[in-house]
């Protein structure tokens, strides 16, 4: 039996990403998954933060954003952008995994169902032999528990939406903070190119999620579902509507990030490694820079360097957001924060960081612009853009 360098389990953007740069760096490389095509269900914004880790040129994007918006109570702060992408995930997965293929990568079309240690080995179901793996099956996949244990629930967000057969007017990326008052999370609507993507992203378990994703799409959208499952818009006119759902890592105690996600022979990327930033549920970023960034590892013939890689590039984010997640959804701090940000002293701030282009500390900008915010707000100052 043949033994390859490398094993990756799964072959979305962390895999893919991952085989590419293990095929590109010469290693001879292996790429389990048994769902090609498939569309993941994902609102498919390409995070702004990160975007240049991204393989994202444009016949591989479906839409540009040009503005993102936070609504909360009746304030809406939008903020122009222009670096946004959005991708179709079937459309954007199959050309990272074509890349992969292209650079030297065999793809097998199995389900990993068996894992063994042999030696120095990896046996796969029984039939295929690597010296390393990499575990980047998606959120408690196979790989996930089989080092290291599910990710318990109250550490996952719950996302589900609808594919809504409606072709978008403006591409604005809105989040609907507070629709659940006091629950971590929000509702989204996303443009796409023939469709909104509108969702809910809530801690999972919370109560009320799929009613305030249905009460905003009646208020956006009135109209009712058919007995065939599509939509009627109180036009007459019948459009798809079609639903989907997964579960998101996200991390409720930052000291969850402190395990590490590798060890002797493998590693684990993206979401099986819960490196999705948990106040937002974004993670096609760290899928991708995690996924390169655990073969370079394995090239380098010691998996565990993962630790040191990731945690040089994007770990001050996530425990950062791990720390901040309960105080920022907290309605006293929506208030606060939503006050102050249509300011003309805090939406410029607001602005940059939306757009991923602020350096320096955000934290402490926004302290020592606080004061004179606050006066902004008694004296009814508002930015000439909100
Ligand atoms: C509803 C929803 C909306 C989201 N919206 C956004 C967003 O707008 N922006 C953003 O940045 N992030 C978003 N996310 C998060 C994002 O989708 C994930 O972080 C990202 O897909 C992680 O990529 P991955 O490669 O780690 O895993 P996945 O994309 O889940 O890929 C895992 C792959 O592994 C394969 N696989 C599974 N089990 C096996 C097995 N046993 N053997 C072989 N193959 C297997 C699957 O077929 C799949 O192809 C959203 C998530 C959800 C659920």
């Amino acid at each position: 039996m043949e033994i390859v360098d490398l094993a990756v389990i799964g072959g979305g953007p962390a895999g893919s990403s991952a085989a590419r740069e293990s095929s590109e760096r010469g290693l001879s490389t292996l790429l389990f998954d048994h769902a090609y095509p498939r569309r993941k269900a994902c609102g498919g914004g390409l995070p702004v933060k990160g975007i240049e880790w991204m393989d994202a040129p444009d016949d591989a994007i479906e839409c540009r954003m040009t503005s993102i918006s936070f609504a909360y109570g009746g304030t809406k702060l939008k903020v122009p952008v222009k670096k946004g992408k959005m991708v179709r995930r079937d459309d954007w997965d199959y050309y990272l995994f074509r890349r992969a293929v292209e650079a030297g990568t065999t793809h097998v079309k199995e389900k990993v169902r068996q894992l063994e240690r042999d030696g120095d080995t990896w046996l796969i179901n029984g039939k295929h032999r690597s010296r390393y793996l990499i575990g980047a099956d998606g959120v408690n996949g196979f790989t996930r528990r089989h080092f290291l244990g599910p990710i318990p629930r109250e550490h996952l967000f719950a996302a589900s939406g609808y594919y809504l057969g409606l072709k978008p007017t403006e591409n604005e990326v809105e989040f609907i903070l507070g629709a659940i008052p006091g629950e971590e999370g929000y509702l989204w609507i996303f443009p796409k190119a023939d469709h909104y993507n509108i969702g809910y992203c809530y801690n999972a378990g919370t109560p009320g999620m799929k009613e305030a994703l249905e009460k905003l799409l009646h208020e956006r959208w009135p109209g009712e579902f058919t007995n065939s499952g599509r939509y009627k818009l109180a036009s007459g006119e019948e459009v798809d509507c079609i639903r989907f759902g997964s579960a998101i890592p996200s991390y409720n105690d930052p000291k969850l990030f402190d395990v590490p996600v590798s060890g002797k022979g493998w590693v684990l990327a993206g979401d099986a490694a819960g490196h999705v930033n948990p106040i937002h549920g974004e993670g096609l970023n760290h899928a991708v820079l995690g996924g390169r960034l655990a073969a370079q590892a394995v090239y380098e013939g010691d998996p565990t360097l993962f630790e040191q890689y990731w945690r040089e590039h994007y770990a001050h984010d996530m425990y950062r957001a791990a720390k901040t997640k309960h105080r920022i959804y907290r309605p006293f701090f929506m208030r606060i924060g939503f006050a102050l940000g249509r300011t003309p002293a805090v939406f410029g701030l607001l602005s940059t960081l939306t757009r991923g282009e602020y350096e320096g500390k955000a934290t402490r900008a926004f302290y020592l612009r606080a004061p004179l915010a606050a006066l902004q707000v008694l004296f009814g100052m508002r930015h000439r853009d909100v």
